[in-house]
């Protein structure tokens, strides 16, 4: 069985083709500038890359150049379209509307388009995009949606609600969603398998941290908490991302800097996070060569982000009464051993023994332990896979 995994974005379409024995990666590449002038694909296939400059004013047209990769006589790795099995599509907000891995029928895709579109305003009209343009040139291909959220959906009413009037949360939906629970799904299941254990045996916190960083508490194997909430602007200080901050101080700024409700979200998106913090980069790698040259507001940055990260990791298992695994993965979670040393330095009291040279060592795509053999609480870098939860779960619903 193969399956094409699609990532769509407002202007951008990112694929994989997987073929499910092997679970091998056929192909891969992305569109860019989609709608835009310029627009490119650069494909991956047979162990070659092909860059298609063409112009792509929708996501059909991109989605018809991306099947015309996938034949194409140097980097092709299929004869016919009837080779994709199906196609599973990445989303970021389901809403309470779905909880698990859905099949696009007429009905889905009318409460996707109707009723979704309003919690993640970016990125679900690009997803539903994507859908209705494979739908149109694979009209006979089974096609599912995966929702970021729905590893989310165990957690239970005591964690994910907001302190607000109980019937405003019924009303409106606001509550806390969570976000990347493909990513925290893939490598809570990873760890386990590692560690020679089932997943129900144990107590994990993973942390994927990258552009976007998100922490989780994953108990038997369910998301029990996670730090991202309505949106994913809550939790840790991000890289543009301010995190978690009160309400009133919103209004405050707003007030000061003269924005409307939406500008002032906007700019806690966009120009807040360690980008704000450092007045630098929002690249961990810029703040660690900032630090190194002796840049303080670079060092706190840093030093913010692990601190943040590591109230989370001691909320968590105190949230799950214990401890077994702490998880990291992602951009910075698998590539800065800085900040993996400030979250795991000084939770010795939980029964973190944490082994700095094994942290040190440059990241090898491989699942790495950090933590000392004697450590109670194994601490594992783990490379996310989220393309891969998808066709599974793409698979498994067909
Ligand atoms: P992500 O959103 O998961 O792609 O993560 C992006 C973040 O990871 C950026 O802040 C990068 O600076 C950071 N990062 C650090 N080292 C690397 C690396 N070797 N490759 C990719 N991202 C890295």
């Amino acid at each position: 069985m193969k399956i094409l995994v699609v990532n769509a974005g407002s202007s951008s379409l990112k694929y994989q083709l997987i073929d499910m024995q092997t679970e091998a990666v056929l192909a891969k590449g992305g569109c860019e500038r989609i709608g835009i002038n310029g627009s490119v694909l650069k494909a991956k296939g047979n162990g070659k890359e092909k860059v298609y400059e063409k112009d792509m004013p929708n996501h059909k047209v991109a989605i018809e150049l991306v099947l015309n990769a996938l034949h194409d006589e140097g980097i092709g790795v299929i004869k016919s379209m009837d080779e994709i099995d199906a196609v599973g599509h990445r989303v970021v907000a389901s809403g309470e509307y779905f909880k698990k891995t859905t099949l696009v029928t007429p009905e889905v895709l009318k409460t996707l388009e109707e009723k979704t579109f309003e919690l993640a305003p970016l990125h679900n009209p690009a997803a539903a995009t994507g859908v209705r343009a494979c739908m149109e040139v694979m009209p006979k291909t089974p096609m599912a949606l995966v929702f970021d959220t729905s590893f989310h959906s165990t957690m239970p009413e005591k964690a994910y609600l907001y302190g607000i009037d109980y019937e405003d949360y019924k009303k409106y939906g606001v509550r806390k969603y969570g976000a990347h629970g493909t990513s925290h799904k893939f490598v809570s299941a990873e760890a386990a398998k590692y560690l020679g254990k089932k997943p129900g045996q144990l107590k994990i916190v993973t942390c994927h941290l990258g552009n976007g960083s998100s922490i989780s508490a994953v108990d038997g194997g369910k998301c029990v908490d996670t730090s991202m909430g309505f949106t994913p602007l809550a939790g840790v200080l991000m890289g543009t991302r301010s995190g978690d901050i009160d309400a009133s101080a919103v209004e405050f700024l707003a007030k000061k800097k003269g924005l409307s409700h939406s500008e002032a979200v906007t700019y806690l998106n966009k120009k807040c996070g360690v980008a704000g913090i450092s007045g630098v980069s929002s690249d961990f790698r810029d703040l660690e060569a900032g630090l190194e040259k002796g840049n303080e507001r670079c060092a706190l940055a840093l030093e913010m982000f692990s601190y943040q990260t590591k109230k989370f990791v001691g909320a968590y298992a105190a949230a799950m009464g214990g401890l077994d695994c702490i998880v990291f993965t992602a951009g910075i979670g698998e590539n800065t051993p800085i900040v993996r040393e400030g979250v795991c330095k000084g939770l010795e009291f939980i029964g973190v023994e944490f082994d700095s040279n094994a942290n040190a060592k440059k990241n090898d795509g491989s699942i790495r332990e950090i933590s000392t053999k004697n450590s109670k609480v194994k601490v594992l870098v783990i490379p996310t896979n989220e393309e891969l939860v998808i066709a599974r779960e793409t698979a498994e619903l067909l």
